[in-house]
């Protein structure tokens, strides 16, 4: 089935954005687990917890997925800057534990001048330090643009990330794909969808790939800008929408809009793409 949401705000709660997200046509949705440019995060509120858990149930919506605050950085260049993200991430996910299923999604971070190789070896440390074996929630690193010095600009980083992850852990981790960030890091999923897949499995594995962000770039291939555009306004189009939504290695998958929207914006996406769904009529899907 087609489990399409958006990115909605933990202001006001978790039965707040579950109603939010149904309102706007939506399945499922992220939300930033804390403000995004800082640490501060409101204490746990097991009542609303438990009133989304029962809402989200009755609803069908699922697959929520939490996305880290984008100012940490899991290789920055000092110790301290490091065990900082380390902390803020671990509560995060101790506190998602709470929910059924939860999926939390980070940007790798950006190794500053310290080249990838060292990035690549923070980063990895940071899950094996993040992770504990038998959790529930699985970690989700991001697919990224490549500006700066971001790690995890392609497939080969991001799996050499993962092959650093012990064994015990490894289930407990896999990617996000942002369709902007990869179209800005030169894969072509404007007009060569099936080969930018291809190449994925065989560089990570399909099977790691939990969640899309749907986002339209506002620049062309291999820009190396992470400048998310409104679906069908920017340099991808909704024909490539069509085709990602509906190709047989991601159709069964979660999609996240991260458009520059308002929520009727949002609303408004959330039908367009539903009505270019095309139901899998050999599994008797509606
Ligand atoms: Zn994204």
């Amino acid at each position: 089935m087609f489990r399409i949401g958006c990115h909605l705000s933990m202001s006001k709660g978790y039965l707040a954005m579950g109603k939010e997200a149904l309102s706007l046509g939506a399945n499922t949705f992220q939300y930033f687990s804390r403000n995004p440019r800082g640490s501060g995060v409101k204490p746990f509120d097991t009542a609303d917890a438990d009133a989304f858990i029962a809402f989200a149930a009755e609803h069908d919506i699922r697959k929520v997925l939490t996305h880290a605050p984008y100012i940490l950085n899991s290789c920055a260049a000092t110790e301290e800057l490091r065990k900082a993200s380390l902390e803020i991430m671990t509560e995060d996910v101790r506190r998602l534990e709470y929910f059924p299923e939860a999926m939390y999604n980070f940007h790798p971070g950006a190794h500053v001048g310290q080249g990838t190789e060292a990035g690549i070896g923070f980063i990895a440390d940071l899950l094996n330090r993040l992770i504990v074996p038998g959790q529930k929630t699985v970690v989700l690193l991001e697919t990224m643009s490549g500006k700066g010095t971001e790690v995890g600009r392609d497939f080969e980083e991001l799996a050499s990330i993962l092959e650093r992850v012990t064994a015990d852990r490894e289930k407990h981790v896999g990617i996000c794909m942002d369709t902007c960030h990869i179209s800005d890091a030169g894969y072509d999923v404007k007009d060569r969808l099936d080969e930018v897949l291809e190449t994925f499995d065989r560089v990570i594995g399909l099977s790691r790939l939990y969640a899309v962000h749907l986002n339209d770039s506002k620049n062309p291939l291999g820009a190396h800008k992470d400048r998310h555009e409104k679906i069908g306004e920017g340099f991808l189009g909704t024909g490539t929408f069509s085709k990602i939504i509906n190709h047989a290695a991601l159709r069964d998958l979660p999609f996240y809009l991260e458009t520059p929207q308002d929520l009727q914006g949002y609303a408004q996406e959330i039908r367009l793409l539903s009505s270019l769904y095309q139901p899998d009529e050999a599994s008797g899907e509606r």
